[in-house]
């Protein structure tokens, strides 16, 4: 399963993973948009179905399920990001709340695949879902979420929500930020349909939590960012990261950066510039208390800067936007203990003020 097609990507996600491999679990600014970094119609074999010009009807069967492996693939790494990611937003909602930054989640991510750029490669859910282009389908379910209180699973048709059917212009994101706008005025009655069947879940109430969208992008690049808005995540990262309490210091980082208001963005509200050292330690310290919070064991939490050094040994002294990874595992500790103590002496978990000039 380890060797495939190399895929053609699309510029944005380049940029991104060029960051990445740069600058390694930073605020870097990207182009990058929400969703699944998508192969390209021509990476993914273009006219002729996926399978090189010469194709048989036994490789192009073979690439439809290749396709469907991949696209599985794909939304069990979701549900993993979602797990982890779901407890830091809500738990972290106090601290969120107070640098305004909270928003009304219904805990569901909806897609539509109506992006020239990833219809084929969803093309095999149409068959596992029966569902067809531009048909908004929810692909992700927060685990102890509204929606997952009111009985929503992935692969749910949305046929409508509050009586009106829904407007699936734009990405992923925009798709689930939409259905969040409309929890705002009470409770959402969804239309669904699964398994062929149509069923109505009501959703009483969203819940409030920190205003960042989480997303798994591909690659094997060992990259996690920050937008102002999101949270982006790679494979690779996600490899590398493997133990959840793991992935949720690289998460809690990320979301911090964007709390803290570090990422930059320009009238278009695309994220720019670099982040200050002071900046990426004051993301350290406030991710791991969005970490802790979430109730994940933050005692080896300092051993991320270890296990990325060994990945990466040119950061184990890197000098410019980003502080060594020795200098960070350090500061971790010293926050890690910090924590601990709190939490031994039952003491709130808000993080005391840091000397961090936010631009
Ligand atoms: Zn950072």
């Amino acid at each position: 399963m380890r060797a495939r097609k190399p895929f053609r990507w699309p510029l944005a996600a380049l940029l991104a993973a060029l960051c990445l491999a740069a600058l390694a679990l930073t605020g870097c600014a990207s182009a990058a948009g929400p969703g699944p970094a998508e192969p390209t119609a021509k990476s993914a074999g273009g006219a002729s179905g996926g399978a090189g010009p010469q194709a048989t009807p036994e490789a192009r069967r073979e690439a439809e399920l290749q396709r469907e492996f991949a696209a599985q693939t794909y939304y069990e790494r979701l549900d993993r990001l979602n797990a982890v990611a779901w407890p830091l937003a809500t738990a972290g909602e106090p601290l969120c709340r107070q640098r305004g930054r909270v928003h009304q989640s219904l805990g569901l991510v909806a897609d539509s695949f109506n992006r020239r750029d990833n219809r084929r490669w969803f093309a095999a859910l149409s068959g596992l879902w029966g569902v067809g282009e531009d048909t908004p389908v929810v692909i992700g379910v927060m685990p102890g979420g509204p929606a997952h209180l009111a009985g929503v699973r992935r692969g749910d048709v949305l046929r409508a929500a509050k009586g009106k059917p829904l407007d699936v212009s734009g990405n992923s994101a925009d798709l689930t930020r939409r259905l969040d706008d409309l929890a705002a005025g009470g409770p959402v009655d969804l239309e669904l349909v699964r398994a062929g069947k149509p069923l109505t879940l009501t959703i009483p109430a969203p819940k409030a939590i920190c205003d960042t969208r989480f997303t798994v992008i591909l690659g094997d690049a060992v990259n996690a960012y920050a937008d102002g808005k999101n949270v982006f995540a790679t494979y690779g990262a996600m490899n590398l990261f493997a133990k959840d309490e793991d992935l949720a210091v690289v998460l809690g980082h990320e979301l911090a950066h964007n709390i803290l208001g570090h990422v930059r963005q320009d009238a278009s509200g695309k994220a720019t510039g670099a982040t200050t050292p002071q900046q990426e330690a004051e993301a350290d310290a406030v991710g791991l208390y969005f970490t802790a919070r979430a109730g994940f064991n933050i005692k080896d939490a300092p051993g991320v800067w270890r296990r990325l050094a060994a990945q990466n040994p040119t950061h184990i002294s890197a000098g410019g936007d980003h502080p060594s990874t020795a200098a960070r595992f350090l500061n971790l500790e010293a926050v890690r203990d910090e924590i601990l103590m709190r939490q031994a002496a039952g003491l709130p978990l808000i993080p005391r003020p840091r000397v961090a000039p936010t631009q």
